[in-house]
């Protein structure tokens, strides 16, 4: 299969992050999701992954679906939260064997009911399974970067220095969502000055619902800029009227950061595909053109 660094080497990079379905009826919305976003043909598409048991295998039996189809190239997130490095071993076998070659290597946030002492992983930092996976096989291997810094870090300083410790050994990076771009050309030069260049995707999450983006933003430890939130608060029982706000602002933000040399844009989809539809439209990326929105035709 494909190493995703070498597609993002290849040109502007647009990818969409997808969640494995929980029940028989977001099981029916990702099939829908899915045959829209293929004709888009994304760089690739990244499956989320819960810590939490009943989850894992499902973002499992995606990836590989994904991968056997061969219409997009699937990149598996995983966790070192809940896990022992014997388990994580055998995931990553797993998907070797299977012919997966991307993994996004994260820590992971324990499950909320977690009670066992292996609540946290055995590893403790993502950089620790950065290292196993190119340990097991041959992976491309992705990490997650935080432009505002990660809530629970010491400081900037220190989250920027373990962020270049963990990007040294990996092959690219994803941002968690922001709104402000500096954050993300600040984040560079960061890198920059610690003698990293590896690409760096910045993660954009489009506004389709308020409380879902206040509550994303509260556990990534986004900033919600005040004139945004003034906004979406007027029209917050407006459901049409958000969804335009979400994709004008997503739109603005991809501009300015394909304008400041960004290597691509990576969409939080929340399994949900027609914003980042008309945002791809509107900035011309990826196959958009050959994609049929619901109503056109
Ligand atoms: C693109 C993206 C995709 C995501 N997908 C998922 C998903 O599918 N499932 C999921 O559960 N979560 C997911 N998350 C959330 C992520 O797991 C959490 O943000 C988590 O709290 C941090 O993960 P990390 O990989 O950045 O951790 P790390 O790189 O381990 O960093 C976590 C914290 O520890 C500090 N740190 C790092 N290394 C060291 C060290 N060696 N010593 C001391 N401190 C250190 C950092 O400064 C930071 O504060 C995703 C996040 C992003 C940005």
């Amino acid at each position: 299969m494909t190493k995703i660094s070498e597609l993002i080497a290849g040109g502007t990079s647009f990818s969409v992050e997808l969640w494995p379905p929980r029940n028989p009826g977001a099981e029916a919305r990702l099939e829908q999701v899915l045959s829209e976003i293929e004709p888009l043909r994304p760089t690739f598409t990244s499956i989320t992954y819960g810590a939490g048991g009943s989850t894992r295998e499902r973002t499992h039996d995606l990836v590989v679906r994904i991968a056997r189809e061969g219409v997009m190239t699937p990149m598996a997130h995983l966790v070192c939260a809940a896990h022992s490095k014997d388990e994580l071993t055998g995931i990553l076998s797993r998907y070797r064997d299977e012919g997966v070659d991307n993994i996004l290597a994260l820590m992971g946030d324990p499950p909320l009911d977690a009670t066992t002492p292996l609540a946290r992983g055995e590893l403790a930092h993502a950089i620790e399974l950065v290292e196993l996976a190119k340990e097991v096989g041959d992976f491309c291997v992705a990490v997650a970067a935080h432009p505002e810094g990660h809530p629970q870090s010491s400081g900037m300083e220190a989250d920027r220095n373990y962020l270049a410790e963990k990007l040294a050994v990996a092959d690219f990076a994803i941002t968690q969502f922001f709104f402000d771009v500096d954050y993300y050309f600040r984040l560079l030069d960061d890198l920059d000055a610690r003698g990293l260049d590896k690409p760096v995707l910045p993660g954009i999450m489009p506004v389709t619902r308020v409380r879902t983006v206040y509550k994303m933003a509260e556990l990534s430890g986004t900033q919600v800029p005040g004139d945004l939130m003034e906004r979406l608060e007027k029209v917050a029982d407006m459901p049409e009227e958000v969804r335009r706000i979400g994709i004008e602002v997503a739109t603005g933000l991809g501009a300015r950061l394909l304008a400041g040399g960004a290597p691509g844009l990576h969409f939080y989809t929340m399994n949900e595909s027609v914003a980042t539809i008309e945002i791809a439209r509107a900035l011309g990326i990826g196959a958009e053109r050959l994609v049929q929105l619901p109503g056109e035709g």
